[in-house]
């Protein structure tokens, strides 16, 4: 008998020895020619590494307690849409009319299963909102009015539009809706979109995105964050991805997808796929950044702009956070 208990335990501490994985977070808060030294006064530059750290702890947290990557990356990505220095939730940009319009995605690596909102006016965390299309409905994104029906439905937090504008974006939108009236295309000097990417205990990737879009951006456009392929990307096979940028071209090189298809089919490493994304996206004209994670853990993040919020804590519990290149 006692030899069978041995045995067995010893069969479960080996299996759960190889099962499990140290967990691994990172995050982007944005990347934009305007993030660079000299831009943001110290006081400023300690709120965004503040908000930052405390993103990844809040995430990272939830992997330590066994939670899985798909919990982490909501329950950080709620902070990040929280935090009203980020162009998501609380925050975000406004549209050529003057009012916010969000879009989020989410995608589990284990399932390939995706959930997204795009244009949502009242849904206090649209990541939330994107994780319920995703668990709770049959499809992977609702729009507008019918997305907030269903956050409502499924008693998620609703808000009125004037929530998500600060006095900060509005006076922003003031100026930039007088000076690129004729070109709301032009690339803004911070994007400010948030992503997460994480893996859990169990080898399970999962990944993020939540915007307000981009500043000025014609009443209805919606842009590469809540496409799954395009701003978000999750697969256990080969990598989690989140991007941030000028969202049409993210769309064009479908870029989150890209780094997964450059990875599984040409046997391209994460660093390689990843940059090699970057780049098609840079010859393009497209401006931006992304961040990626593989089911080893390896972590790269990249941008062709100058600065971009970014962090993570590595399998060997090291935090780091960065805004500059
Ligand atoms: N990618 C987002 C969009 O185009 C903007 C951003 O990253 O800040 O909507």
């Amino acid at each position: 008998m006692k030899t069978l208990f041995t045995l067995l335990y010893i069969t479960i501490s080996f299996n759960m020895l190889i099962s499990q994985t140290a967990p691994v977070i990172v995050i982007h808060g944005g990347a934009g020619e305007g993030i660079k030294k000299g831009n943001f006064t110290e006081s400023e530059e300690k709120a965004y590494t503040e908000a930052l750290q405390k993103a990844l702890k809040i995430g990272y947290e939830v992997l330590e307690n066994g939670g899985n990557s798909l919990e982490a990356v909501e329950k950080t990505i709620i902070f990040l849409e929280d935090c009203p220095l980020f162009n998501a939730g609380k925050g975000s940009v406004l549209n050529s009319e003057g009012r916010p319009e969000l879009d989020a995605s989410i995608m589990e690596g284990k399932t390939l299963k995706a959930g997204a909102v795009a244009g949502v006016t009242t849904i206090k965390n649209p990541i939330s909102a994107a994780k319920c299309v995703m668990e709770k409905s049959p499809h992977v994104m609702l729009i507008g009015k019918g997305a907030e029906k269903f956050a409502k439905m499924n008693n998620l937090t609703m808000v009125k539009p004037q929530y998500f504008i600060t006095e900060k974006v509005m006076n922003e939108w003031k100026k930039s809706h007088v000076e690129k009236k004729k070109s709301y295309v032009e690339p803004p000097s911070k994007y400010g979109t948030v992503g997460c990417i994480a893996l859990d205990k169990y080898g399970n990737l999962a990944a993020g995105t939540s915007t307000g879009g981009m500043m000025n951006k014609r009443y209805g456009r919606v842009g590469d964050s809540p496409i799954i392929g395009a701003g978000t990307y999750a697969d256990n096979n080969t990598c989690a991805v989140s991007a941030t940028g000028h969202g049409e071209y993210y769309i064009r090189s479908n870029a989150a997808f890209r780094i997964s298809a450059l990875m599984q089919m040409k046997g391209l490493t994460l660093q390689d796929a990843t940059q090699q994304t970057m780049d098609f996206i840079g010859q393009l004209g497209g401006t931006g950044g992304l961040i990626a994670l593989d089911k080893n853990g390896n972590i790269y993040m990249t941008f062709n702009t100058e600065g971009m919020f970014r962090g993570y804590i590595n399998a060997d519990k090291k935090i780091e956070v960065s805004m500059y290149k």
